[in-house]
């Protein structure tokens, strides 16, 4: 049993195999047709040693050669149909074996064309059922990544166009004469600028993630070092805007093994995120604890909330619940997924909840511990 399961999956028993097969069909073959062909070519002889016998001195002679063309002849004919049975033999498992490889060149060219729909026929358990089966894999992911370039470019299109396209009318009535040149026009081309400008930003740091180019400079942090800085810098756009915001960190935390920058950089996404889509008199909590071998930190808000059809996307590129309410407020859908990429560059993992919209989201990540 475990043999049969080892040829099926083995190309080199399968080619032993087939070689043996030919070596035994050639044999066999070539027994069968010599001791068919025996009895055409022994009567010759017999019929020869009949006429010899009636010659007198000579008969030996003769008769040694007539029994030598008997066996040469069921040899020659035995050896040439064993030869025919062995090539047909050999067509047929070496097809088993190239048609495979030919189909896997012929998608192989096909996707260097730039086609990644191309995929082979996987046959078999052997190797080269592994090779079809990796090269289908290799396919999928290929077209993938083509699907989201295609995506991205038209994204960062989409994302382009809404600014320009503010300046450019705001230019217009400027030259019409339709708008005022006074300081609040001008405000606003500064404000779509710099929307361009933080895009452009976001993009760059995006493809870095997603490039894994983000350098990390990693060092022994404790938990209040890695929350404080971010929460000290949004203190004031939380006061202004009347959200209250609290810090739980609990006592005797264990130190994590992370770049304070980066983490710092994942809170202010997450506190801004909570901070923008939490109404006036509404709380936030940044929460810090330990759980087996990582440290946890949440933020919670009492906010709009995500509806559970959304919770699975909000971490993909250009994602956004709401288009028009994010993008009044700057965002453009790319900084949980670089938040996400970062979290991941340090091992530790990202994930969000919610109850549904008006319930409030949490987003939480973890980082390993430094030791
Ligand atoms: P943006 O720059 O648009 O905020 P993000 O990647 O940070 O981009 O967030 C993606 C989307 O996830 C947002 O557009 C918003 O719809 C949703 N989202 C993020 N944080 C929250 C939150 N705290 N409450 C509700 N929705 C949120």
């Amino acid at each position: 049993m475990n043999l049969l399961i080892a040829v099926r999956r083995s190309l080199g028993w399968k080619l032993f195999l087939s070689y043996l097969l030919i070596v035994i069909v050639a044999v066999v073959v070539l027994a069968g047709t010599a001791n068919l062909h025996t009895s055409t070519a022994l009567n010759h002889h017999i019929a020869e040693m009949q006429d010899a016998l009636h010659r007198g001195p000579d008969a030996a002679a003769d008769l040694d050669a007539s029994l030598h063309a008997a066996l040469n002849e069921i040899i020659t004919v035995g050896a040439l149909v064993a030869i025919v049975a062995a090539v047909l033999v050999s067509v047929f498992t070496v097809r088993r074996i190239v048609t495979p490889l030919q189909a896997m060149i012929a998608g192989s060219e096909g996707i260097a064309g730039g086609d990644y729909h191309q995929r082979v026929a996987v046959a078999g358990q052997d190797e080269l059922g592994v090779l079809a089966l990796a090269f289908n894999q290799m396919a999928e992911a290929l077209e993938q990544t083509d699907r989201r370039r295609l995506e991205l470019v038209g994204n960062v299109a989409h994302e382009l166009r809404t600014p320009l396209s503010s300046i450019r009318g705001t230019l217009e009535g400027l030259v019409d004469g339709v708008l005022p040149p006074d300081p609040a026009t001008f405000l606003g081309i500064q404000h779509e600028v710099a929307r361009l400008q933080r895009l452009v930003q976001d993009l760059e740091e995006l493809s870095r993630a997603e490039a894994g180019q983000i350098p990390l400079n990693r060092r022994t942090v404790g938990a209040v070092e890695l929350v404080s800085p971010a929460v000290g810098r949004l203190q004031s756009q939380f006061a202004d805007k009347g959200v209250a915001l609290g810090v739980d960190v609990l006592a005797n935390l264990p130190a994590v093994w992370a770049d304070p920058g980066r983490i710092t950089q994942v809170l202010l996404n997450l506190l801004g995120n909570a901070l923008q889509y939490t109404p006036p008199d509404g709380q936030v909590s940044v929460r810090v604890w330990q759980e087996d071998l990582s440290l946890l930190i949440a933020v919670q808000d009492s906010g709009i909330g995500i509806d559970p059809e959304h919770l699975p996307h909000i971490f993909e590129r250009f994602y956004r619940v709401d288009k028009s309410r994010s993008r009044a407020g700057g965002g453009s859908g790319i900084g949980l997924t670089i938040s996400r990429h970062l979290v991941e560059a340090h091992g530790g993992r990202f994930w969000a909840t919610s109850l549904g919209a008006g319930q409030g989201s949490t987003f939480s990540f973890s980082l390993p511990l430094a030791s």
